[in-house]
């Protein structure tokens, strides 16, 4: 039998540090444990019905059972800048400054592939969505990590990068509002990160698909949101989160040409677009009504308050995310993030994410995604109570 290794690249992928975990998981629910899981940053609820409706009708429809354009029909990109101006205000021309993806991780994994070079430095923040850094190593460049910690809201410090690695950087991501931490920037933060990113000729890649889920009457900003920011930056967006759509993969970037067209030139060459009845779907749900999103944000903020509650009820110092559907729980004294998502899992049956499986400066949080119902997480926190855990 033939032996294949695998590339050098997918090697030098950073360890996947849930798979203990995953098997304890497994193990748990061989013994017919009731799991409650908090690890999943994937939406329970369904898609709403108008949306489905539109992808019915245009699959019966042999005009689209064809190839899509890589670039996205111009109607998906019209609608998506009409979506922006009105929630953002932000002018976009649809034909070259919105581009179609395959759900947003498409085009985060493959930006670097159309700008980075062998020994290019991307600047990724830690703790992150993973994708930042795959995609760097794919294109064969380097991640230096920006730890974005409580002391400083969870921005990274642009000003202490290192000249000589800013001399070789290339792309600077940022994601707000924030997955895993919950955390949301200010405008003068973004506008900042605006500034930085033309002084040090940098891409600016802004990663904002929790833009609507938000709280408290808080409406998180747009990169666009900064004058000038299109000659530096492009915004990845997604209806995976907005309208509970993850599994039908439809997301867009928007912002700058040079940078879009790059990418898109990627594409072309990797991939053939989406299924055009998806993006009439896409269209129904960025064009149609928007109640079904301020509905969604009422349960997920009921969810939230009662989950929020319930660990400083512990004695958590958990901060209540005004948006995404996360909360980044500091791990009480004596446990790291590991031990303390074993302790939940082994002695409550309750999943949590461990953080520093987001980044190394991760360590000492957990990530609680609330994506079950209210009655299951009252159960969840009723079960941690009764171990008798003190938050720190
Ligand atoms: C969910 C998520 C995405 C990707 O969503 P798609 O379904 O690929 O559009 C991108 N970035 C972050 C931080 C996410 O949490």
């Amino acid at each position: 039998m033939s032996s294949y290794t695998q590339s050098d690249r997918l090697g030098a992928l950073p360890p996947y540090l849930f798979a203990e975990l995953d098997r304890m998981k497994q193990e748990q629910v061989k013994k017919g444990v009731d799991i409650i899981s908090l690890g999943i940053g994937d939406p329970d609820l369904p898609t709403p019905p108008h949306i489905i409706q539109a992808l019915a009708q245009s699959a019966a429809d042999p005009k689209n059972h064809q190839y899509p354009s890589y670039e996205g029909m111009l109607g998906f990109r019209k609608a998506a800048a009409d979506w922006y101006r009105q929630r953002f205000g932000a002018a976009l021309d649809p034909a070259t400054e919105v581009l179609a993806l395959i759900g947003s991780k498409e085009g985060i994994g493959h930006l670097p592939l159309a700008f980075i070079n062998p020994g290019d430095i991307v600047l990724v923040p830690d703790p992150a969505y993973p994708v930042y850094q795959a995609g760097t190593l794919f294109a064969g460049g380097e991640s230096y990590f920006l730890p974005l910690t409580p002391e400083r809201n969870f921005l990274p410090d642009l000003g202490s990068i290192p000249a000589a690695v800013l001399r070789r950087a290339k792309i600077l991501w940022l994601n707000y509002p924030n997955n895993p931490t919950g955390a949301v920037a200010p405008r003068e933060f973004l506008a900042d990160a605006v500034a930085f990113a033309r002084q040090h000729q940098l891409i600016l890649a802004h990663d904002a698909p929790y833009s609507e889920i938000a709280f408290d009457g808080y409406r998180p900003e747009s990169i666009l949101n900064v004058e000038g920011a299109k000659d530096v930056a492009v915004e990845f967006h997604s209806v995976s989160k907005t309208y509970n759509m993850t599994g039908w993969r439809l997301g867009f970037a928007v912002g700058n040409a040079q940078i879009l067209a790059g990418l898109g030139r990627v594409k072309q060459n990797v991939d053939s677009g989406v299924f055009q009845a998806v993006q009439y779907a896409g269209i129904a749900a960025l064009a149609g009504p928007q109640q079904c999103v301020a509905d969604n944000c009422r349960i997920w903020q009921e969810r939230r308050d009662v989950l929020i509650a319930s660990l400083r009820d512990m004695g958590f110092a958990v901060a209540a995310p005004r948006a995404t559907f996360y909360a980044w729980v500091p791990v009480p004294r004596g446990f790291t993030s590991s031990s303390f998502c074993v302790d939940l899992l082994v002695k409550a049956g309750v999943v949590v994410t461990p953080g520093n499986g987001f980044g190394a400066s991760g360590e000492g949080f957990v990530r609680a995604a609330f994506t079950v119902n209210v009655e299951r997480i009252r159960e969840a926190m009723d079960r941690i109570r009764k171990l008798g855990i003190r938050g720190g």
